[in-house]
């Protein structure tokens, strides 16, 4: 595959490379972290997930250690890493909130780089596209490509709608609202989107929030209509059907859907 990377992306493969490694979950990540001169460390933060000190030349890489699955600390530790190698000259400090992990189009350039450094060091765009060839695209594909990477379903799914093999559409809503959206490049329906508004009635976002109904297992692809999510072309056009899969991270009240067609 010939994929086009931005900068941030670049720079994640070329630390990979000077790191002497194919696949980022050969090595622990704090020793990756040691081997490129910083310092890692695990300690109970409030109110942020991770953050990194640089002084003198010398750059700490603070993780909460209250955090509670391995999958988010090692995405916080990474995106600490890209502040490292991308911007430690710009800022002596670097510190991150659950949600500027999450709300990559609103924290700025900075947040946003770091994030995309993280989901392709951790994810390599080649690899990741491999895992996907020949899957049928379902609620499935996105734990094997979790469980693999070693990263959270979220990140699996964010990095999808990138490199994956089927065109999908994502959604994230925090308190019942919609926030931003993403589409893979050959999904070509138009989601008629309102910043903060509720989800559409129809969609399991909605009733996620408003009836705290939550899918697991074979249950989590769910049918929904085209109109639900997306604009209909005219009038005529014949409703279809369409899947959604949400997942709901209840500590911090946010769902992110993946919505494809049947
Ligand atoms: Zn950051």
């Amino acid at each position: 595959m010939n994929f086009t990377y931005t900068a941030a992306e670049h720079k994640a493969k070329k630390v990979l490379d000077e790191c002497g490694l194919n696949d980022p979950t050969e090595e622990p990540l704090k020793k990756i972290i040691f081997g490129r001169k910083a310092f890692y460390e695990e300690v109970p933060l409030v109110g942020k997930e991770g953050e990194i000190v640089s002084v003198d030349n010398r750059s700490i890489i603070t993780i909460n250690s209250n955090i509670q699955f391995e999958t988010k600390k090692r995405f916080a530790a990474a995106h600490e890493l890209g502040h490292y190698e991308m911007h430690r000259h710009l800022k002596p400090i670097f510190s991150d909130t659950e949600e500027d992990l999450m709300n990559w189009y609103k924290a700025g350039p900075h947040e946003m780089e770091a994030n995309e450094f993280a989901a392709e060091f951790l994810m390599p765009s080649e690899l990741f596209h491999k895992e996907c060839e020949r899957k049928k695209f379902e609620p499935k594909v996105i734990e094997h490509l979790a469980n693999r990477f070693q990263v959270s379903k979220t990140a699996a799914i964010l990095k999808f709608v990138k490199r994956g093999n089927h065109p999908v559409f994502i959604m994230y809503c925090k308190d019942n609202k919609m926030k931003w959206w993403k589409k893979s490049d050959d999904f070509y329906h138009f989601c008629p989107y309102e910043y903060d508004a509720p989800p559409p009635t129809g969609s399991v976002a909605y009733e996620v929030f408003t009836k705290g109904k939550t899918y697991y297992g074979d249950e989590s692809k769910q049918d929904i209509w085209k109109s639900d999510w997306f604009q209909m072309k005219n009038d005529d056009e014949p409703d279809s059907k369409f899947f959604e899969y949400c997942l709901h991270a209840k500590s911090y009240n946010y769902t992110i859907s993946i919505i494809w067609e049947k």
